[in-house]
Order: C-alpha cells, then sequence, then structure tokens
C-alpha cells in the first residue's frame, strides 16, 4: 500500500517507524519530515497548507492511504477537499472532516457538543465583541483561579489561567478588543478552573466503533518540577499509574462512548484520532481539550506501546471495521524524554551540529527526532524540540533513567532536557 503521512515532528517520526514495520507498507512517502523520518521512509518537501500540492501529489503516486499528523491541515478542511474530488475520496484518509476538527479548531464548538451531550467538562461561558460589556461584568464575578481560552487554534498559546479579576479582566480585554491571538481570540471561552491531576486518552475511531490506545501524561513546563514557561512538551509518560481500571471505566462510559455517539448523532463524519485532555477531580474524569491528531510528544510512548500492525488498524478504521479488531498493549511502561535548543520555548538558534546520533541505542531504547535536518553530510538541529529519547522500564521511573543514560551520548551546542520526567512516580513519590 502506498501511504503518505504529513507532517515533520517527533509525533510523525513515531508513527512513520511504526507505519514502516507493517508488511503492507510500499513505499511510504512523509511530507516534509526530518532527518529521523527519511529512515522509515521517503520525504517530500510539499507544504500542508497547499491542499492542491498535496492532491497533485497523491495522484501523480498513486497514493491509497493518507495519515494526517498536526491538526492544521484537519481544521483548514483537508479532508473535505479530498472527499470533494472524485480521484482522491477513494484514498484511505486517517483524519476527521473539517467540521469534527471543530473539536480541536473551536473551544466554543467542543464546549457546546459537550453540553448536548452531557459530557463531564468545566462550566463556561462564550463572549465575542456583541456581549463584550456583559463577559466584562462575568469575568469580573468569577470565583479564582479563572481560565480564558481563545476559541480558535492558537498554536497552543491560547489558554490563560488568571489568578487575579484585574489580570483576567485585561487579558479578556487583549483577546476581544486588541485580537491578541489574531482570528482565534475573536470569540473566548470563560472557564471554571479545575483542580486536579490531567492525563491525556487516545482514541482511534472509525466513525462507528473506536478503540482505546494506551493513555499518557505529559509534561509541558520548561522547568524542572513542572516550573516554567510552557512548551510544545518536554516529555511524556504511559502508563499513568493512577488511570487505574476503575477510573479508565468512568472515562469510557462517560466520556469515549457519549463523544462517539454524539459525532454519530450529529452525522460528523470521523475517521481518525481523538486526544482527550482529561482532568481526575474527586475521582472524576471531565475533559479539558478534545484534539483531532494524536499528541506530541505523547505519540512517542503511546505507539511504541501499540503492538498490532497500525496499517492494519488504518485500513479498519476506513473501511468502518474497527470492531473486527482488537489492541494489544505491550505491558512495558514508557517514557520519553525530549531534548531541546537552548532558549527554547523563546528565542534559540537552529543549525547546531548534533553528536553521538549514530551511536548504538540500547535495545529497549528508541529515539525520534522532531527539528532536525540533513545538512552535507551531518545533522544538525532545526528546531526548539530537536529530538526525543523513549525508553521501556519496568517502571515510568526505571524508563525515564534508561532515556536519560541515552541523552548523556548525545549532544549538541545549549542541549537541554528535563531530567525529572515521571518524578511523581519516582519510589520515594510513594505512588
Ligand atoms: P488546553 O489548550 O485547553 O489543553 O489548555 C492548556 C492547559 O491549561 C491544560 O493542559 C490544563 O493544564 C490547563 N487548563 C485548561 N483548562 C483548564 C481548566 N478548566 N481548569 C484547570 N486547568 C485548565
Amino acid at each position: 500500500m502506498k501511504i503518505l503521512l504529513l507532517g515533520s515532528g517527533g509525533r510523525e517520526h513515531a508513527l512513520a517507524w511504526k507505519l514502516n514495520q507493517s508488511v503492507w507498507t510500499n513505499p511510504l512517502f512523509i511530507a516534509p519530515g526530518n532527518a529521523g523520518t527519511s529512515q522509515c521512509g521517503i520525504n517530500v518537501p510539499l507544504d500542508l497548507s497547499d491542499f492542491d500540492a498535496i492532491a497533485a501529489f497523491c495522484i501523480k503516486e498513486k497514493i491509497e492511504m493518507v495519515v494526517v499528523g498536526p491538526e492544521e491541515p484537519l481544521v483548514k478542511g483537508l479532508y473535505d477537499f479530498f472527499q470533494a474530488n472524485d480521484e482522491l475520496k477513494k484514498v484511505y484518509f486517517i483524519g476527521p472532516s473539517k467540521e469534527g476538527a471543530q473539536l480541536e479548531g473551536s473551544k466554543a464548538f467542543a464546549k457546546a457538543f459537550m453540553i448536548r451531550h452531557q459530557i463531564p467538562t468545566a462550566k463556561y461561558r462564550e463572549f465575542d465583541i456583541s456581549n463584550f460589556e456583559e463577559g466584562v461584568k462575568y469575568v469580573n464575578e468569577h470565583p479564582l483561579p479563572v481560565v480564558l481560552k481563545a476559541d480558535g487554534l492558537a498554536a497552543g498559546k491560547g489558554v490563560i489561567i488568571c489568578t487575579t479579576h484585574v489580570e483576567a479582566v485585561s487579558e479578556f480585554e487583549l483577546m476581544l478588543q486588541q485580537s491578541k491571538f489574531g482570528e482565534a481570540s475573536k470569540k473566548v471561552v470563560v472557564e471554571e478552573f479545575l483542580d486536579g491531576i490531567e492525563l491525556s486518552v487516545f482514541v482511534l475511531t472509525d466513525g462507528k466503533n473506536y478503540v482505546l490506545l494506551p493513555e499518557a501524561k505529559d509534561y509541558k513546563r520548561i522547568g524542572e518540577g513542572d516550573r516554567g514557561l510552557n512548551t510544545g512538551g518536554m516529555g511524556a509518560v504511559s502508563p499513568v499509574p493512577f488511570a487505574t481500571p476503575g477510573f479508565m471505566h468512568k472515562v469510557e462510559e462517560k466520556i469515549v462512548k457519549p463523544t462517539i455517539e454524539g459525532l454519530n448523532k450529529e452525522n460528523i463524519d470521523y475517521k481518525g484520532f481523538i486526544f482527550i485532555g482529561l482532568i481526575k477531580v474527586n475521582g472524576q474524569p471531565f475533559v479539558i481539550e478534545y484534539n483531532c491528531r494524536l499528541g506530541d510528544p505523547e505519540t512517542e510512548v503511546v505507539i511504541p506501546r501499540l503492538e498490532n500492525d497500525l496499517v492494519g488498524l488504518f485500513v479498519a478504521v476506513a473501511k468502518q471495521e474497527l470492531d473486527t479488531l482488537k489492541i494489544s498493549i505491550d505491558k512495558r511502561p514508557a517514557a520519553t524524554i525530549v531534548a531541546v535548543s537552548g532558549g527554547y520555548p523563546g528565542h534559540f538558534e537552529k543549525g547546531h551540529k548534533i553528536y553521538g546520533l549514530k551511536e548504538p541505542l540500547p535495545e529497549d531504547s528508541l529515539l525520534f527526532h522532531s527539528g532536525t535536518k540533513e545538512k552535507e553530510d551531518a545533522i544538525v538541529t532545526n528546531g526548539g524540540r530537536v529530538f526525543c529519547v523513549t525508553s521501556y522500564g519496568k517502571s515510568v521511573h526505571e524508563a525515564a533513567q534508561k532515556s536519560k543514560d541515552v541523552l548523556k551520548h548525545i549532544d549538541f551546542e545549549d542541549m537541554y532536557f528535563r531530567k525529572d520526567i515521571g518524578f511523581e512516580f519516582a519510589p520515594k513519590a510513594g505512588l
């Protein structure tokens, strides 16, 4: 099967690594990919916002399956674009329709969807410029902390947790009156703050049936002990020790099933991943957010723990036959640690040569590239998050330790990584 995978991060390297293991894959193209994905298939320099170029490539190469890694092409309607073309609508497409992708593309859409289907989530109201004054009053009277969310995609920066009313009103004004996040903050969701522990659940659905992939927890802050600025993600672990079978049963009954049934009832075309960001409050799960794709770096622990043939799973998704398959999970816990460029998530330099990448890895470790590229005969840094090391272990803590050992042998100028991924699950933490 001729497969095109779209994206260029660690998530896509992990997906490419897994797709490349399937006997069905022949060949695998990755667009645009990175220096790691080129070890699993053929990189193609396509611009993901250029739908015509993607379509022309698929027709020329007779692509039979398209797998979309990042959210943007989905939110902009790549699925619908394929459906509208007679030559492309038969291509197996892994990723939701534009409407389905609104679960991520519009916080207001996602909240209204949850309310319609009685899916537990934080209480909220939405505002735009037409009811701005009412919004200011609402924000001012809201218990603290209060959460402000730009409605649209804002590169992961659109959520602000405010601890004073002065800050909250000022952010509210910045978003709605000064277009702080451009189009994305034309509407703002004002939400109750939920105090609990977070985890991410990954669902693969064919629109009717679904399977649950391993759950994961990611580490967003740049600094150890979860301090400092937010990043795209500095590491992840799977499984999550507090996601007990009893809790996961609640997640399935109260959240996953009503989500799939809701999509069905509303006739929303959805064949792909749903990443559900959850928070556990007093033993109960609440949805913080939906994403219409897998997370990065969660994918780098979730996919290595999946034992099924990924192409086989995707074919079942495309044919709406997911009910005929059973998911098989590697019992070994996994942890991934992301190495980033010095200065990230602020200003950082690119183009530093990475040393040690060619050293053989221990049997239970994997290395996935994110911001890398080939230059002459070296591999150089090409982004904030540069690569990650995933390891299996007897516990997530031991797995993280193994990844740190691997990271000792790899280096580039100003490389930084968190040494405490999985810290709350260390034996001394008593969990
Ligand atoms: P989001 O972009 O919706 O995932 O939000 C980013 C982060 O903000 C989440 O991972 C949470 O840590 C936090 N967050 C979002 N909404 C809430 C909420 N209602 N209560 C507490 N924390 C929240």
